[in-house]
């Protein structure tokens, strides 16, 4: 049965890769050593450390210094709001999108609880942030301002250039959660002017719990105080002994994604092509959100008339989908993504995601849609 599982939910994990596979098993058998040991078992550990550090900055585009391995995008989100607790600036005010990925709306809200003003910036019913409205939120009095690159439900791309530039006109810094850019779009860090940026390897066919912190001009242009503290490694951006494997395989994974940049837009947007043509001849009423906007090529979410996405996954056991974020998937209710643009809370519980990879055919968005027209026939609307 398992081979016959096809599966379209990329924007929550994806596979390793041959490469990030192979990588990560010589790195666990050859070179197992702890990057910080001073004799020769540290010391090769430690240049494959910084091996991997170069990849990654080269494949971004950015200096070796800017680079800070992790576990992962929601620690990554975390710090920046820590970091600025810890540090109690003057200055209280942070602006984020109101479709941020939990890990920052969260953080956000956390320190509102401890005297910050935390203010959303609204969106559009294409699922992007309102310019106009954002840039009457930036005030002087704004400490950090906050965008992902395009969100993980819908993978509208969001205008983080202007927003930036906004940002930095009031005198704060910029952060962007680029977990599902990375790979999909073209970001590199130089020709960008983030203040920090946030990246996950286990979107991009990279290990899972692996991360990368940029921060621009280094560890020592960050002007608040780190929020953790440990052996030093990474700076003490991430202290903590080196998960060595896993960095392995997330510089693996970035130069992949990076290298093969235009063959995997271009196989993304013919799959994207196909699906969205199939579902609008095929599925009567259905409504693809943000359609108009700028998209991810690898991401669809669609509104799928009479039935809940729940019921409609439970009954396509054979196809991973999803009905908003990996991380809201055990609570069933409806997206706030999809509620900030307007959807009434009855069209988005009946929303559900595709979302493709490199390893995805044709044939399995044919599959997936010819799966998708027989349970409709089959299960009564609801
Ligand atoms: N931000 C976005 C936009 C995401 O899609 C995700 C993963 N769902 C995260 C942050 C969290 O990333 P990680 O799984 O690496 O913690």
């Amino acid at each position: 049965m398992r081979d016959k599982i096809i599966y379209l939910d990329n924007n929550a994990t994806t596979s390793c890769s041959y490469k990030v596979q192979e990588a990560v098993r010589v790195c666990m058998k050859e070179q197992w050593g702890n990057a910080s040991s001073q004799h020769f078992i540290g010391r090769q550990a430690y240049r494959l450390l910084e091996e991997s550090r170069e990849r990654v900055a080269a494949a971004l585009a950015c200096r070796k210094s800017e680079i800070f391995f992790n576990s992962g995008a929601t620690e990554g989100n975390n710090w920046i709001f820590l970091s600025l607790l810890k540090s109690n600036p003057g200055k209280r005010r942070i602006v984020i999108s109101s479709i941020e990925h939990k890990s920052v709306l969260l953080s956000a809200r956390a320190l509102e609880a401890l005297g910050f003003e935390v203010v959303e910036m609204p969106v559009t019913q294409d699922g992007v942030v309102d310019l106009k409205q954002a840039s009457e939120l930036i005030s002087n009095n704004t400490v950090l301002v906050s965008c992902q690159y395009a969100n993980n439900e819908t993978g509208v791309i969001q205008p983080v250039s202007q927003l930036c530039e906004m940002a930095h006109n009031a005198g704060a810094i910029f952060h962007c959660d680029a977990v599902q850019g990375l790979g999909k779009d073209n970001l590199e860090m130089s020709k960008q002017d983030f203040d920090i940026t946030t990246f996950s390897g286990h979107k991009i066919h990279g290990p899972q719990g692996t991360g990368i912190l940029y921060l621009r001009g280094g560890f020592k242009s960050w002007p608040y105080t780190l929020p953790f503290v440990g052996g030093g490694q990474e700076h003490d951006v991430h202290p903590g002994t080196h998960n060595l494997p896993g960095i392995v395989g997330l510089a693996t994974a970035v130069e992949e994604v990076v290298s093969n940049l235009s063959q995997r837009i271009d196989h993304f947007s013919k799959l994207q092509k196909l699906l969205e043509k199939e579902l609008l001849i095929n599925i009567p009423g259905c409504i693809i959100h943000g359609k108009s906007a700028n998209r991810l090529p690898n991401t669809t979410n669609v509104a799928i008339p009479g039935l809940p996405a729940d019921i409609l996954i439970a009954n396509m056991p054979l196809f991973c989908i999803s009905s908003g974020s990996a991380c809201n998937s055990g609570a069933i209710g409806a997206s706030y993504v999809l509620q900030s643009m307007g959807c009434l809370e009855e069209v988005s519980k009946r929303s559900v995601r595709i979302s493709t990879s490199i390893f995805t055919t044709k044939k399995d968005i044919r599959s997936f849609v010819s799966e998708l027209i027989t349970t409709l026939k089959t299960l009564p609307s609801l």
